[in-house]
């Protein structure tokens, strides 16, 4: 009625200032609101920064325990590093040193190299934890050289992943001069340790990258999935050939670019072939591997790599836990089954093939 509605004019106008007050009150309750929840949002990520395991270490963490996860990683990492390196001070040196005779190792050290003797009897050696007196010979991260065939013929000899026992907590080489490196696998052990570490600390969503091993925990805060680049392998670093969606798994490279060096025009890298004791030289520049264990695709990344496209990307279709992407030097991407719908290529140097 037209009545009704002068009178509640009249209200309005009356009490204008009153109704003003409480207004501007509300929207200051909001925005106070809005400010300090976006504040919660973000402040709460925790990144850091680090090296570790030989590599740099990167986290970028949400939670409200963010900070404490981020140090107990940190920490992990480099108990990681003295515990599994080949350098003097860790187990696998104290084995490697006594052989053949036994060492006592923790159950720990015991769990992790029966997972990659397991890895290596799935790849028919391709990944070989026992690389070692290869892998020193060439020296690549230290002070590298071409070794000659005679070192060669010789170090190759004590590559055999056979002639490592593990029995209980004690661990023997078959032979002295044998060699255990967990260089190929001990990066991926780090980051299932960050994953249970960042559940024990009630991380809600985290990105961890241990030199291009990644682990992608939980979703994005957005509940979207994070989106990890998969680096151009000829391409510098933060170059990207394509890009795969994941949320709670591990995205794991073994590529040509990691570690090389240059000698008489030829470039050298450190996966190396345990047939012929040289850097593997069978076409492919790069192999990422999707896998929920970060172990299994940092070991599986370098087996894929040794074995090359055919017998590579084979194995890893049979395997119901793991994706994988295999780049050659002709920028050639061929990916197994579960990845074709899904990978989408971002440079168009490259080709994905079916
Ligand atoms: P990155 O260390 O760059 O991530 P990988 O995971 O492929 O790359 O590991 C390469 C390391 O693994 C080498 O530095 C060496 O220590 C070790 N390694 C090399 N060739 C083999 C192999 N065939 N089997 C097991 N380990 C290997
Ligand atoms: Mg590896």
């Amino acid at each position: 009625m037209p009545g009704d509605a002068l009178f509640v004019a009249r209200l309005i106008r009356r009490n204008y200032n009153k109704i003003m007050k409480k207004v501007t009150f509300a929207a200051l309750a909001v925005i106070c609101f809005l400010t300090l929840f976006s504040a919660c949002g973000t402040s709460n990520e925790q990144t850091s920064e680090s090296y570790a395991l030989d590599t740099v270490c990167t986290q970028s963490v949400y939670g409200s325990r963010a900070a404490d996860a981020v140090d107990a990683v940190n920490a992990m990492l480099w108990d990681v590093t003295n515990t599994m390196s080949i350098y003097e001070g860790s187990y696998i040196y104290e084995i490697n040193a006594a052989a053949p005779d036994p060492v006592e190792v923790t159950g720990e050290v015991a769990a992790l190299l029966q997972a990659a003797l397991e890895i290596a009897r799935e790849t028919d050696g391709a990944f070989d934890p026992a690389i070692g007196a290869i892998s020193t010979l060439w020296d690549i991260s230290g002070t590298p050289r071409v070794p000659d065939a005679a070192e060669i013929t010789e170090a190759l000899a004590l590559v055999d992943y056979t002639g490592v026992t593990v029995d209980g907590t004690s661990v023997s080489l078959q032979k002295s001069g044998m060699m255990i490196d967990l260089g190929g696998i001990a990066k991926g052990y780090a980051a299932d340790l960050a994953a249970e570490i960042y559940e024990e600390y009630g991380v809600t969503s985290a990105l961890l990258n241990l030199g291009g091993n990644i682990y992608v925990y939980g979703t994005k805060t957005d509940g979207g999935d994070y989106r990890i680049g998969l680096r151009d392998p000829f391409g510098g670093a933060g170059e990207y050939a394509a890009v795969v969606s994941v949320s709670d798994t591990s995205v794991v490279t073994s590529g040509v670019y990691e570690r090389y060096f240059e000698s008489g025009g030829e470039t050298y890298h450190h996966i190396f072939d345990p047939e012929t004791g040289y850097p593997a030289d069978n076409g492919l520049v790069a192999v990422t591997v999707i896998c929920a264990s970060s172990t299994r695709a940092d070991a599986l990344s370098t087996a894929f790599f040794v074995m090359g496209l055919d017998k590579g990307l084979a194995l890893a279709n049979t395997m119901d836990d793991v994706e994988a992407v295999f780049f050659t030097s002709g920028r050639d991407i061929y990916v197994t089954g579960g990845l074709n719908e899904s990978i989408e290529i971002t440079n168009e140097a490259y080709t994905l093939q079916s």
